[in-house]
């Protein structure tokens, strides 16, 4: 197995828009910077991984399919801006679902660590250097759960998210960062082109 530095981003709200159950691959958009950010953490040699929840399939909004497709989407996209992700990995679950093959109590819906572990089976990297970054608390409390170094954004619902934070309901991240871009400059230290 080869080893490699892991980034594990989450998708809506953090890579691209957030409009909600996104059960079509046309109209996703990146948020801004996003590209510029995986780049950035392409280029300081982390391996990085997409992990979303998406319950929209056992609440039977969409299916399997539809998530595989904006997967593909968002990936083209990015691909388009030089900024390559692995893989996304997604959970369908959800315990109040409809769908009965989903509605179930499952090891990956964040903030549970399957989706990470699934990508230990494939990949060996030091929990120690993997990063974390998301616009919900279950993103920070992944990264908590796991051992990494996380960001909450303050794109998506990233901004409500840290006002429970602020008052002590949730775990406080290492950092709050304004989008992915500042995030990744915050925990990789890496630094975009021309800047210093
Ligand atoms: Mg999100
Ligand atoms: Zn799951």
């Amino acid at each position: 197995m080869r080893t490699i530095k892991a980034a594990f981003l989450d998708r809506d709200g953090t890579i691209n828009v957030d409009t909600g159950y996104i059960g079509s691959p046309d109209n996703i958009e990146l948020l801004p910077g996003a590209a510029q950010a995986i780049r950035l953490l392409n280029d300081a040699g982390y391996t990085v991984f997409g992990v979303s929840n998406q319950s929209g399939v056992a609440r039977g909004f969409f299916g399997i399919e539809v998530v595989v497709a904006v997967n593909r989407r968002v990936l083209e996209l990015l691909k388009a801006e030089g900024a390559h992700i692995k893989e996304i990995l997604f959970c369908p679950h959800h315990t109040r679902g409809t769908v009965p093959e989903y509605s179930i109590p499952c090891q990956c819906r964040k903030p549970l660590p399957g989706m990470v572990e699934a990508a230990r089976e494939k990949y060996e990297f030091a929990i120690a250097d993997a990063i974390v970054i998301g616009d919900k608390i279950c993103d920070i409390e992944l990264g908590k759960n796991i051992g990494a170094r996380t960001a909450l954004v303050a794109t998506g619902f990233g901004a409500e998210e840290k006002i429970k934070i602020d008052c002590g309901e949730a775990p406080a991240p290492d950092v709050f960062a304004s989008n992915l871009l500042q995030a990744v400059i915050a925990l990789s230290g890496a630094a975009p082109r021309g800047q210093f």
